[in-house]
């Protein structure tokens, strides 16, 4: 009997342990599937819209198993663009907390810091001493300098 068992349509002859798909090997079905991606990018793109619409359920848990998998390196690269985001709309960002009239937040107006410091240790605002708030405000300038490094 001999070995080889099917052909690929470009390759010839296949082993045992080559995978056979479509009627060509693996390495020429992937080429062939990639240039027919490339060629029917549109048409596709609007298939798998489509697909998505109807199927939402099962985007959910695609998203789900993802997310698991590969849970920290989706964190590092969220923290990592948070500062990319945070340091290209500075200005931005400044401009929309003066539009909203947050210049408490803005200039770490004491009411602002003491929420903030409320917040974080589980206490009243007024049973914050005041000099944790500079201290604490201090502290935020700090951070926003880093982060705008
Ligand atoms: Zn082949």
């Amino acid at each position: 009997m001999s070995e080889f068992v099917k052909t690929c349509g470009k390759c010839g002859p296949l082993t045992l342990s080559q995978i056979y798909k479509n009627r060509h090997c693996i390495k020429c079905s992937k080429i062939k599937v990639a240039e027919y991606q490339g060629k029917n990018k549109d048409k596709l793109s609007v298939a798998k819209k489509l697909w998505q619409k109807k199927n939402p359920e099962k985007i959910k848990v695609y998203r789900a198993k993802f997310n698991q998998l590969n849970h920290d390196l989706l964190k590092i690269k969220n923290k990592e663009y948070g500062k990319k985001y945070y340091q290209l709309h500075i200005d931005e960002r400044k401009e929309t907390l003066l539009r909203k009239g947050n210049l408490k937040t803005l200039n770490l107006h004491n009411s602002y810091v003491l929420s903030r410091l409320a917040r974080q240790l589980k206490m009243k605002s007024k049973d914050i001493p005041i000099q944790l708030v500079e201290l604490k405000r201090q502290l935020l300038k700090l951070k926003r300098i880093i982060r705008s490094l």
